[in-house]
C-alpha cells in the first residue's frame, strides 16, 4: 500500500523535506538521491505523507542557506538578554539564526554546520554565548542534526513542554536568553538515554585550541 516517494513526481517537484513533529526524523524528502538513501529506512510513502500532513503531524522544514554565518552577537554588550526586542535579535542574527533560535524553526537535516562536526570543543548559544554542550557528549544520531546525550550542565538549558500540533514533546531552550535550541527525546545512548536534537543555527562552535 505504500508507494516509494523516489518515483513520485509530487514530492520530487516539491523539493521539500518533512519531518515528524514527534521525533524530529525526516520522513519525506524531495532532496538528493544520497540523502534519500540515508533516510530510506524512515520513508513510509506518499499516501502516509499526505495523511500525516493533513493531520498536522509533520513540520515542513525551513528552507534557507545551507551555510551558517558567524553570529554578530557580542555577549559582552548585553546585560539582560530577555530585554532584547525582536528587532534587536534581527540585527544581531542572520535570518536563519533568527528563524530557528528566536522563532523555534527547524533547519533542514544534513545542511547545518555542525551535524558532522567532530572536533573537540564547546558549543555555545548563538544568541548569548552561553556554553551549552561539549563535543564529549556529541554522538552520531544519523538524523542530520547535531545530537548530544547531555548538556554541559543542567543549569545551561531549560526544558519546556511543547504541546503544539497535538504532540507531546520537550523543547530545549537556552537558560539565559530563551533561544530555541531543539528538542530532547528519550531514545539516546548511554549513560543518559537522552537525545538532545539540536539545530546548528542555534549553536556556535568554539574548537579547543589544541585540537
Ligand atoms: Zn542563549
Amino acid at each position: 500500500m505504500f508507494v516509494s516517494i523516489f518515483t513520485s513526481p509530487l514530492v520530487q517537484q516539491a523539493r521539500l523535506q518533512y519531518q515528524c513533529k514527534q521525533c524530529c526524523r525526516v520522513l519525506y524528502s524531495g532532496n538528493t538521491v544520497q540523502q534519500q538513501q540515508q533516510q530510506q529506512r524512515t520513508v513510509l510513502g506518499v499516501a502516509f505523507w499526505r495523511a500525516s500532513l493533513q493531520r498536522g503531524q509533520l513540520t515542513q522544514l525551513v528552507k534557507g542557506s545551507s551555510r551558517l554565518k558567524m553570529s554578530q552577537s557580542n555577549p559582552a554588550d548585553v546585560k539582560d538578554w530577555r530585554a532584547l526586542t525582536e528587532e534587536d535579535w534581527k540585527a544581531r542574527l542572520t535570518p536563519m539564526q533568527f528563524e530557528v533560535a528566536r522563532r523555534a524553526g527547524t533547519e533542514r537535516p544534513f545542511t547545518g554546520e555542525y551535524w558532522n562536526e567532530k572536533r573537540t570543543g564547546i558549543y555555545r548559544c548563538v544568541c548569548c554565548g552561553t556554553p551549552l554542550f561539549s563535543s564529549e557528549t556529541k554522538f552520531d544520531s544519523g538524523t542530520g542534526w547535531p545530537s548530544f546525550y547531555a548538556p554541559l550542565s543542567k543549569e545551561a538549558v531549560k526544558e519546556r513542554r511543547d504541546l503544539s500540533h497535538g504532540m507531546i514533546r520537550t523543547e530545549v531552550l537556552c537558560a539565559v536568553c530563551d533561544a530555541h535550541l531543539g528538542h530532547v527525546f528519550p531514545d539516546g545512548p548511554k549513560p543518559t538515554g537522552l537525545r538532545y536534537c539540536m539545530n546548528s543555527y542555534s549553536l556556535k562552535f568554539e574548537p579547543k585550541e589544541s585540537s
